[in-house]
């Protein structure tokens, strides 16, 4: 397989100014990160919110610039301010956001809101847009169409909205979907449908998607490798069924055994674990971000030096210093 999207030492920093003026430092939302995603693979980002999961979704999509680093896509490097590029790029990805109904216009009909992108892209043959609404309309189950196309976003529930936001963003067959917490503002009893839907579509058009979530509970509907990330950094890199079974970052065990915790106050906790505030993004700790959170702080090293990607097998990869000296989760008394 090939691979689609590579990211390479991306920096996405936002200036802060004091009375919108004085440059008072940034924001290191984005603060070096490395992956890679094939093509038809399915990858979840997980991580606490704040910890810049949604920068890094908008800077691969090109919303915003990075600072420093490489995008690449199907082997070629993105160039930013290359218009052209940057919007037949934006055809061959799709983004679906937490919130479905300040994602659409208002006063677009669902028929112009799915046209759009394709009036956009140069698509002029009417036929053609209309049999290709038909299709993703098909897919995601938003039938008969004909109940659909005529009305205005605030008609529809949030699932119906949620899966027309995602029929919008396959209209121009993209190969790469970002899904940016696509669940966590809409009923509970419409979410498992919505993941699977989204599952049935990875699959069926064998799609590479980015799954953004804060919820490691909800991974399993998908995908198959996982992105741990924490402080605007990426920290552990898995196979899902290996990231379960033994999770290799501190931070990592800590998420888990948040989703482990079966009693009623689950939800409380977790918020709660790890104890602590996630880092500042503008201020980091020193060395390794989850230095003052981690119960395994090993020496002066983690207070100091950030720790690099130690690779701990061939399809996994952790940064924390435990790992130095080809050491394996197994060997990590913990
Ligand atoms: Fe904890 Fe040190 Fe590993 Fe950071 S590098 S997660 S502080 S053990
Ligand atoms: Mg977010």
């Amino acid at each position: 397989k090939q691979t689609v999207l590579e990211v390479e030492d991306l920096h996405t920093y936002f200036e802060i100014k004091k009375w919108g003026f004085l440059h008072e430092g940034y924001v290191r939302a984005v603060d070096g990160v490395d992956l890679e995603i094939e093509e038809g693979e399915s990858v979840s980002l997980v991580g606490e919110s704040g910890c810049g999961k949604s920068s890094l979704a908008k800077t691969i999509l090109g919303i915003h610039s990075p600072r420093e680093g490489k995008i690449k896509f199907r082997g070629k490097i993105l160039d930013f301010d290359d218009e052209e590029i940057m919007k037949s790029y934006q055809g061959k990805t799709g983004f679906v956001q937490q919130d479905p109904y300040s994602a659409l216009p208002p006063f677009m009909s669902i028929q112009r809101i799915l046209e759009e992108p394709m009036i956009v892209n140069g698509i002029k043959d009417r036929s053609e847009r209309i049999s290709r609404i038909e299709r993703v309309m098909q897919e995601l189950k938003l039938t008969p169409t004909g109940d659909y196309l005529g009305k205005f976003p605030h008609m529809l529930s949030g699932g119906q909205q949620q899966r027309v936001v995602l029929a919008r963003s396959l209209v121009l067959n993209p190969d790469l979907l970002l899904a940016d917490e696509p669940v966590s503002m809409l009923d509970a009893s419409v979410r498992v449908e919505i993941l699977e839907l989204i599952e049935k579509i990875q699959k069926e058009r064998d799609l590479a998607v980015i799954y953004i979530t804060h919820d490691l509970s909800t991974v399993r509907y998908f995908s198959s490798r996982i992105l741990v990330m924490y402080g605007g950094m990426i920290v552990e890199k898995s196979p899902v069924v290996k990231l379960l079974k033994n999770p290799a970052h501190p931070y990592t065990m800590a998420l888990l055994e948040a989703i482990s915790e079966p009693d009623a106050a689950n939800a409380e906790r977790l918020k709660e674990v790890p104890p602590g505030e996630p880092p500042s993004l503008m201020d980091p700790p020193a060395g390794c971000r989850f230095h003052p959170r981690c119960r395994y702080l090993i020496d002066e090293v983690c207070r100091t030096e950030i720790p690099p990607e130690f690779e701990i097998s061939q399809e996994r990869s952790v940064s924390c210093w435990l790992y130095r000296e080809g050491r394996q989760p197994e060997d990590v008394e913990l």
